[in-house]
C-alpha cells in the first residue's frame, strides 16, 4: 500500500486525507499547529465559513453532511448599507436559495475526527520545512 503526507490539516488537508484514506492509502498529515480538539486554540480565522451546495456535495461524497447540515445556520440574502444609512435585503435566489453559515473550526474538527477514525495519522506541532519531490521526502 502507498504511503501518502499531506502537509497541512486545515480544511483542504483534512478533507483530502479522507479521501485518499478511503481509496486506501496510508496517509500522514503534518500539521505546525497544535491540535486545536485538545489546546483550544482555534484556527486563525475565526468568522464563520459560507458553506455552499458545492461544499456540501463535497462532503456529501464522503458521508458527512448530514452530520453538519444541523449546526449549519442557513442565510437566505445580504443586507446592504447605503451611504445614507438604510438598509435593503438582497435574497441569493427567488425561490429560497441559502447558503450554510458554519464555523471553521467546528468544521475542520468534524475532518480530523473522521480522517483520524479512518486510520490517518495526523503530526500536530510539525512545521514542515522542505519537500523533495525528487526523493519523495519531506523535512521538519
Ligand atoms: C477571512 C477569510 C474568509 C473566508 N471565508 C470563506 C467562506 O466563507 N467560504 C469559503 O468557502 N471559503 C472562505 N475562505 C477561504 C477558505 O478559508 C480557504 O479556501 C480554505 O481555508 C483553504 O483551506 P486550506 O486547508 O488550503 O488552508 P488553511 O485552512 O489555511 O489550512 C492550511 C493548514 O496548513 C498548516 N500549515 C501551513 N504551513 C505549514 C507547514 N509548513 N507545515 C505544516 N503545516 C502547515 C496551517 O497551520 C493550516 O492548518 C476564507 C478565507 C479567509 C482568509
Amino acid at each position: 500500500m502507498k504511503n501518502l503526507a499531506i502537509v497541512g490539516a486545515g480544511l483542504v488537508g483534512s478533507f483530502l486525507s479522507i479521501y485518499l484514506r478511503k481509496r486506501g492509502y496510508n496517509v500522514s498529515v503534518f500539521e505546525r499547529r497544535p491540535d486545536m480538539r485538545k489546546s483550544g486554540e482555534y484556527a486563525g480565522r475565526s468568522i464563520n465559513l459560507a458553506l455552499s451546495n458545492r461544499g456540501l456535495r463535497a462532503l456529501e461524497e464522503v458521508g458527512l453532511a448530514e452530520k453538519v447540515k444541523p449546526v449549519a445556520i442557513p442565510l437566505h440574502g445580504r443586507t446592504m448599507h447605503d451611504v445614507k444609512g438604510n438598509l435593503s435585503f438582497l435574497p441569493y435566489g427567488t425561490q429560497g436559495q441559502f447558503i450554510n453559515s458554519i464555523s471553521r473550526s467546528g468544521l475542520n474538527i468534524v475532518l480530523m475526527d473522521e480522517a483520524e477514525r479512518l486510520g490517518v495519522n495526523i503530526h500536530f506541532g510539525q512545521r514542515i520545512q522542505h519537500v523533495d519531490l525528487e526523493k519523495n521526502s519531506i523535512d521538519n
